[in-house]
């Protein structure tokens, strides 16, 4: 979808998943674990607990960092590998 007004340019996030970075990044539940796919942040621990009959969804659209507590959107999401 691109439209045509113009938007700043969104700032990417770059994540680490090694070290200490790895605890700061997680789920909107808390786990660590999760992956960024085309279109979203996929949980395997909220999936684990959607299987168990809990009232999780296991996609989200967006991290949290435990630092500052912000919400970073899937799409600005920059996993970097070491
Ligand atoms: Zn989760």
């Amino acid at each position: 979808m691109s439209g045509t007004t113009k938007q700043a340019p969104r700032e990417r996030v770059e994540i680490r998943r090694t070290g200490p970075e790895k605890y700061r990044w997680t789920c909107p539940e808390g786990h660590i674990a999760w992956d960024r796919t085309n279109n979203h942040i996929w949980c395997p621990t909220c999936r684990q607990q959607h299987e168990h009959g809990e009232d999780v969804d296991p996609e989200h659209y967006h991290v949290i960092d435990q630092k500052t507590g912000e919400r970073v959107a899937w799409e600005d999401v920059e996993v970097v590998n070491p």
